[in-house]
């Protein structure tokens, strides 16, 4: 256990400090500053962990994760130890450390009377400095079983997935559509919340274990997926709830109104360095952004950071996340996934904004969007949200990014040239292992689960790879921490 009296005599949490607005606004690099700045009060907060008889942090990870050993462990300041056991049930805590809802923090038992113990990041230190020390070394496997998977899709649940069935001896390709590897980790998630350089440092592991990656190739086109199945012996699906939800209002065919992922892909291309032609920016616009959740304040941020004029998130919900109580620790708040560091930079916030129609320039249904016609949104007591009447207003908008979540995987190819089944939401269906209806055809992450979060990508690619390897091997040692049911 750490410091047995640690949470007694430290009651308060400490984190590293964000940098300051006005600076990090002037670049796109990671808004936390952690291993840089030095943590005197690392070992300390660690210490706070109660090493509780039942964790229900455990439980409140779909990972697992052995918080109590690690916390343990950095507070020994036994590194070496802590990385391993922090692998031992996550592959990526580069990810996740920095940008998980760490429903592990809400589950901490100390939460109840003091402020939970700062789990994220602690898991966070003890990547970055394993990175550091050099402690982040290929686990090569040491046989191979002749047997070759496919993975489609390179997400977080695409690359467990890849990681775990490599390691485990079989021959893995992993394909992705886009020109780089990464899924929603490089061309969704702004710099400013995972720098890219975390991404590309795990993949070098990844190749040099063994895993072979082949982007710029979509499967149901650049090769079918009959091809596919033909040419290995078992297939991950992995290729995440691309679908946006779209609106249906007057106006939506009008210049400047966008889908937000065409607009964050473009964004992290530029930020990589990459030329995007005619690229849809925010710079000297009004922006509007409809939807208030994990993408609506990642183009908050972006708009910021090109200079928009100004940027109005609209969201339906009824409470604003400053409603949250500090540390809100138990039960778990919803809205603490709508909190995020873009919040604190800028913009406007209105809640109950029901979006009614797009005003154009040359008339209300062509040339370029000039304004966005709002109402504030009437809850009816059969839980539907209409726009109340009477209460319609106009805000300027140069630029709308509709940021409303995503319905689910395109599956039209799926479908049609290998027989997949789907859930009547428009999911690939699966048994509780992960397996579809085409047998050696598994699915992880958001592509089975629906829109969710990196840490259950994750969980589910390292589940969906034990039933792989059950599947060609007859047996699996690999760990499945969540099921599909
Ligand atoms: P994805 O990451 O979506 O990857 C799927 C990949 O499959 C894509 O790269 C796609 O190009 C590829 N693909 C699709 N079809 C094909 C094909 N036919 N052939 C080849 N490749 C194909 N979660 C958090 O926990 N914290 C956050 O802060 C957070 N922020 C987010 C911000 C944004 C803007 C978005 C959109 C999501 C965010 N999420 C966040 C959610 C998280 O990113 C996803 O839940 C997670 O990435 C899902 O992982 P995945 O591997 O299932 O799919």
């Amino acid at each position: 256990m750490a410091d047995p009296r640690g949470f007694l005599k430290v009651r308060d949490r400490e984190l590293p400090p964000n940098r300051p607005v006005e600076v990090r606004l002037r670049d796109w690099k990671d808004v936390h500053a952690h291993l840089e700045e030095g943590q005197p009060f690392l070992k300390e907060q660690a210490g706070r962990c109660m090493d509780c008889g039942i964790p229900f942090c455990h439980n409140g990870c779909p990972l697992g994760n052995l918080i109590p050993e690690w916390n343990d462990l950095v507070w020994r300041g036994q590194w070496a130890d802590a990385i391993d056991r922090l692998h031992a049930t996550n592959n990526f805590p580069e990810f996740t450390g920095r940008i998980c809802p760490a429903p592990c923090e809400s589950s901490c038992v100390l939460g109840i009377n003091q402020p939970p113990v700062t789990i994220k990041n602690v898991e966070v230190s003890i990547i970055d400095e394993a990175f550091a020390r050099g402690l982040v070394t290929p686990q090569v496997p040491t046989r191979l079983t002749g047997h070759t998977v496919a993975v489609v899709g390179s997400g977080p649940a695409g690359l467990a997935a890849a990681q775990q069935l490599t390691r485990a001896g079989h021959t893995v390709a992993v394909y992705e559509r886009d020109d780089e590897i990464g899924g929603l980790l490089r061309y969704g998630v702004p710099d400013f919340k995972l720098e890219k350089v975390h991404i590309d440092r795990r993949l070098e592991q990844m190749r040099a274990e063994g895993t072979r990656f082949r982007p710029g190739v979509e499967v149901g086109r650049d090769v079918t997926w009959v091809q596919l199945q033909a040419r290995y012996d078992a297939i991950v699906l992995a290729t995440g709830a691309t679908v946006a939800r779209r609106l249906t209002v007057p106006g939506l065919g009008l210049d400047g109104v966008h889908v937000a992922m065409d607009y964050l892909h473009q964004a992290n291309a530029v930020v990589a360095g990459k030329d995007v032609p005619d690229q849809i920016t925010a710079e000297g616009k009004h922006v509007v952004i409809i939807g208030g959740g994990d993408t609506g304040s990642d183009c908050l941020g972006t708009a910021l950071r090109q200079g928009a004029a100004s940027v109005t998130t609209l969201a339906i919900g009824k409470r604003p996340p400053t409603e949250r109580p500090e540390h809100q620790p138990w039960p778990t708040d919803p809205v603490l996934f709508e909190v995020s560091s873009s919040h604190e930079e800028g913009g406007e916030r209105t809640y109950l904004a029901s979006t009614v129609a797009f005003l154009g320039d040359e008339g209300d249904d062509a040339g370029h969007v000039r304004a966005l016609r709002l109402a504030t949104t009437e809850y009816l007591p059969d839980g539907r949200r209409v726009p109340m009447s009477g209460t319609e207003r106009d805000i300027p908008a140069e630029l709308v990014l509709v940021a409303m979540g995503f319905t689910g995987p395109e599956t039209e190819d799926l479908t049609e040239q290998i027989g997949i089944e789907l859930t009547d939401r428009g999911a690939v269906a699966r048994d509780e292992d992960f397996a579809t209806n085409v047998p050696g055809v598994f699915v992880a992450g958001d592509a089975g689960r629906g829109q969710s979060l990196v840490v259950w990508a994750i969980a589910e690619g390292r589940a969906a790879a034990a039933a792989v390897d059950a599947y060609l091997s007859g047996s699996s040692e690999l760990p499945a921490p969540v099921s599909a049911s």
